[in-house]
């Protein structure tokens, strides 16, 4: 456990296109694999991984995203408190201990109820696994505090298109002393928003190489204590 910073290019439309092809032939097996063990059981299984969108906003720009700030289409909802901690106490009855989000297709951040959900679900699911992405814009060491002593792990996805921590994320990493005793998971996941066909675009090896270096660097001085 700690903190990762993860270099991620997202910048090679091909690359992409190849993903996302493996992804639907991965996804239509999960879906055959899971329909043939569903008919033949007797009894429905239960299911491990639960998102729970408690608002639907993102407050970002990414240009590739349909749900960014500028193009979501969506009417605005915001989830009732009644049914959020319906939805948490049906889990805890069941003793749930799969994967549960507080997060869909959003900023989590941007609900200002967030952080008392995240330590309510985590006092009532204490055997489940709780994880939550953020773009990490809204973050700062109070809320990362909390955070990081609720989860299980926390992936901040880290918008910079010349790979940079944004001012937000990096005052927060600056700002967390050693020694962690957080059990939580951080990783710090570096996108970029423009992402292009043309090779010349594309990241180059010297500016991954100084995150990988970055990355050490920054692994070596926040791992946490266990
Ligand atoms: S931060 Fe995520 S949800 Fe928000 S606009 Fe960017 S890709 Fe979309």
């Amino acid at each position: 456990m700690g903190i990762r910073i993860v270099p991620t290019s997202g910048a090679d439309l091909n690359q992409s296109n190849k993903l996302l092809d493996r992804l639907d032939k991965a996804g239509r097996d999960s879906v055959q694999y899971f329909a043939k063990n569903f008919l033949s059981s007797e009894t429905i299984p239960d299911f491990c991984t639960i998102e729970i969108e408690t608002q639907n906003r993102c407050n970002n720009d990414c240009p590739f995203c349909p749900v960014n700030r500028h193009n979501d289409t969506r009417k605005p909802a915001v989830m009732t408190e009644d049914l959020f901690y319906s939805i948490i106490n049906q889990l805890c009855a069941m003793d749930y201990h799969g994967s549960i989000s507080l997060f869909s297709n959003n900023e989590p951040l941007l609900d200002g109820r967030i952080l008392k959900f995240i330590e309510h679900a985590r006092k009532l699911l204490p055997n489940a696994k709780h994880t939550l992405y953020t773009n990490g814009t809204l973050l700062n060491a109070e809320k990362f505090s909390v955070l990081v002593r609720n989860l299980d792990l926390l992936i901040v996805d880290n918008y910079d298109d010349n790979f940079k921590l944004i001012p937000s994320v990096k005052k927060v990493l600056d700002s967390t002393p050693p020694p962690h005793d957080f059990k939580c998971d951080v990783q710090i996941s570096m996108r970029k928003k423009i992402r292009s066909s043309i090779p010349a675009q594309a990241p180059r090896l010297t500016d991954l190489m100084k995150k990988i270096n970055f990355d050490r660097n920054r692994r070596a001085f926040c791992r946490s204590r266990k």
